[in-house]
């Protein structure tokens, strides 16, 4: 049996990626590899951090409870709970459930290929504002399939020059969905869009992270 250190569980509207704007069961689990400038989840990560020791039935039992079908593993860094495996194989076989995996992209995800269409992966590329480029895991866009997502958060057009760079290199926009966010009030909206424009990026989304224009961007459990 795994046990698995939460430090959050709830449901809000998912506030990015493709089911973005429904309903999603988040699961938050504490503890991260990386330490990006703009880490709006440090607290999670933190060595005292509150969590709880739940089993992987424990939070299938939860999830089931609140009737939701999206469900959000998230951190933190969930791909580092020993034993996370055992719960998404656990999750991927109730079939009325849809998850998806955030990851930091600092983690190779190849001990989950196998894994089912049931399950997405959410990839962060962490651009240069970030400070974590250099951990960044190639071997992922090599391998990615067409139902996962690419997810790019930008803090200034060097940022936005590394994406399109990363995009172009590893045909992301032809393989998979791809994302461009902002770093919230470092880099406009519509900065993002004119290079968007500019650069002839047709396939290339811009994501709105909405839980921000809907609560503090502070706010925790939402
Ligand atoms: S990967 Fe995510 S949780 Fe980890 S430091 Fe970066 S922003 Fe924070």
């Amino acid at each position: 049996m795994g046990r698995y250190k939460v430090v959050e569980k709830f449901v809000s509207i998912n506030g990015e990626a493709r089911c973005a704007g429904e309903l999603a069961c988040f699961i938050r689990f504490a503890g991260c590899n990386l330490n990006c400038a703009y880490c709006d989840t440090r607290w999670a990560n933190e060595k005292n951090a509150p969590y709880e020791i739940l089993s992987e039935e424990e939070i299938y039992g939860y999830i089931k409870e609140t009737n939701v079908r999206n469900v959000t593993l998230t951190g933190g860094e969930p791909l580092l709970q020993d034993n996370i495996k055992r719960l998404i194989t656990l999750l991927s076989k109730d079939k009325s459930l849809r998850i998806e995996i955030e990851t930091n992209g600092a983690v190779d995800l190849k001990d989950y290929r196998d894994i089912g269409d049931n399950v997405t992966f959410t990839i962060d590329y962490k651009l240069p504002g970030s400070g974590m480029e250099a951990a960044m895991c190639l071997d992922n866009f090599e391998n990615i399939r067409s139902i996962d997502t690419v997810k790019f958060v930008a803090s200034d057009y060097e940022d936005l020059l590394k994406t399109k760079e990363i995009v172009d290199r590893y045909e992301l926009d032809k393989k998979s969905m791809v994302y461009i966010s902002a770093c919230f009030g470092k880099i406009k909206n519509e900065d993002i869009v004119k290079f968007m424009i500019d650069n002839n990026m047709n396939m290339v989304r811009l994501q709105l992270q909405i839980h921000k224009y809907i609560w503090s961007p502070d706010k925790k459990g939402v």
